[in-house]
């Protein structure tokens, strides 16, 4: 593993074989007979002392994840305290996980929400914290046991967060990460047919064979893919409050956030004037070492996503770009390009790194033609003052998570997930208990 920062190797993880994982999954099978007979109250205690251990150990999750994925400390504080949150939220299913009683003739009619079993998390490299817990923990909250992929790059904190899973009383076996290649450990996980879900963060492309491996079985998957969110900013406005925030909605984890605002729409009469607030927003754009609190924004994840990145660049059109630091670490400056139209390669493709395109538009009917003109549909953001403008471009926009003049996207309580090509299912929120279980219908007989 290397720091991104400084490119020197921070240590040193087996990757798991072939024989190893199947041999996790025997275990996990059987780890699953006695963990979904534990008691629900015994379930979100465990549950509960895990978010704990994870507050306890809040500064040390989040400076392995600046060594071994160049975050910066600020945001992986947030993202340790966000696995925190999200283990604490679902600690309180097991006891809440109730089925229904439905009026039927002849007897009693129940339904209950039965987990699945062995559940394969699958997580990419750049949120390997929050993004392992959103599957983790709904998944162990509703009785199932869980076999967790970290992307090879960042293994680290996954690791950590299995030990303290242990410490707070998992039982062995219920959680294990099992760090490795993807075409052996993640597709291991879809062709095996004791894994009964998998539930895969990553690219579209291999989204897409995933969820062909699982067709095959009738598996269950749950798939958050690539993102080219629109940021549609209209001359109705607050421009300063929207260009004052751009720079965040698509710098912060150097771009490598599927939820990144990479397209930025302005509306022709204020494009100019926009573009003059955004320039001085970005070149004040902190980038250093992620270590620093005052960093806002670190290097990217290694030497080949910088120079994809810079693939992007190449022959665009530049508007204005921030600094970086030189040297040694795989770093990059935001970048703000002018796209010439839509057909242009950084406008149509997921950059995952510090770009972000601008482009004008006419009324609304052309910014939501355009903000819906990508085969993604993650998330976006409207700016007017304008309510009904406001809800109704929300609505049409096709991505599954919208903000008007906020740029957040995640919030634990609230469903997430993607529309077209960005994926299938919703993690966070409680409807994703529902993705880690399957309903049973009884009915019990009661004529004489
Ligand atoms: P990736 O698809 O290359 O890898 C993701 C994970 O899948 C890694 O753990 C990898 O080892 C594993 N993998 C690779 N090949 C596999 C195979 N054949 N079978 C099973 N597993 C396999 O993605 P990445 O480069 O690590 O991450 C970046 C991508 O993730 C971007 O496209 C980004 O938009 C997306 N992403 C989406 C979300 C979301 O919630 N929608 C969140 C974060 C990242």
């Amino acid at each position: 593993m290397v720091n991104p920062a400084s490119g020197i190797v921070v240590g040193e993880v087996a990757a798991t074989t072939l024989a190893e994982v199947d041999a996790a999954v025997g275990r996990a099978e059987r780890a699953f007979e006695s963990w979904r007979k534990v008691g629900p109250g015994e379930r979100a205690r465990v549950l509960r002392r895990f978010a704990g251990l994870v507050d306890a150990h809040l500064e040390e999750l989040a400076s392995l994840e600046v060594r071994n994925s160049g975050h910066t400390i600020g945001n992986a504080r947030w993202e340790a305290g966000n696995v925190r949150d999200v283990l604490d939220y679902y600690a309180g299913a097991p006891e809440r996980l109730t089925g229904r009683q439905i009026p039927v003739p002849g007897g009693l009619d129940v339904t209950f929400h039965e987990p699945l079993g062995v559940v394969g998390v699958i997580v990419p490299w750049n949120f390997p914290m929050p993004i392992a817990a959103w599957g983790f923990a709904p998944a162990l909250a509703a009785g199932n046991t869980v076999l967790l992929k970290p992307a090879e790059l960042t293994p680290l904190t996954a690791l950590r967060l299995a030990e303290l899973g242990r410490e707070a009383g998992l039982p062995e076996d219920v959680f294990t990460v099992l760090p490795g290649g993807g075409p052996v450990v993640g597709e291991r996980f879809v062709t095996h047919p004791a894994v009964r879900k998998v539930c895969f963060t990553g690219s579209t492309e291999v989204g897409t064979r995933i969820m062909a491996g699982c067709a095959a079985q009738v598996k269950r998957v749950t798939l958050e893919l690539g993102g080219k969110s629109a940021n549609v900013v209209f001359a109705d406005a607050d421009l300063e409050k929207a260009a004052a925030t751009a720079p965040y909605a698509v710098f912060d984890n150097a771009g490598q956030d599927c939820c990144a605002r990479s397209r930025i729409l302005v509306q022709r009469p204020v494009y100019d004037r926009f573009l003059e607030l955004l320039e001085p927003a970005v070149r004040g754009f902190r980038v250093e070492d992620p270590a620093l609190d005052t960093a806002e924004m670190g290097p990217l994840i290694s030497a080949g996503q910088r120079d994809r990145v810079a693939g992007y660049v190449d022959g665009a059109k530049v508007a204005f770009t921030g600094s970086c630091p030189e040297g040694p670490g795989f770093w990059y400056a935001p970048t703000v390009l002018l796209a010439d139209s839509p057909a242009d390669r950084h406008w149509r493709e997921e950059v995952f790194g510090p770009v972000v395109s601008v482009l004008p538009f006419d009324d609304e009917a052309d910014a939501v033609r355009l903000a819906n003109d990508t085969e993604y549909g993650l998330s976006g953001s409207v700016w007017t003052r304008d309510v009904g403008r406001a809800i109704r471009v929300a609505r049409a926009v096709e991505a599954g998570n919208l903000s008007v003049n906020s740029h957040s996207s995640v919030r634990y309580w609230t469903p997430f997930g993607g529309m077209k090509r960005s994926g299938l299912g919703r993690e966070l929120g409680p409807d994703a208990l529902h993705a880690f279980t399957d309903v049973k219908n009884v009915f019990i007989a009661t004529e004489e």
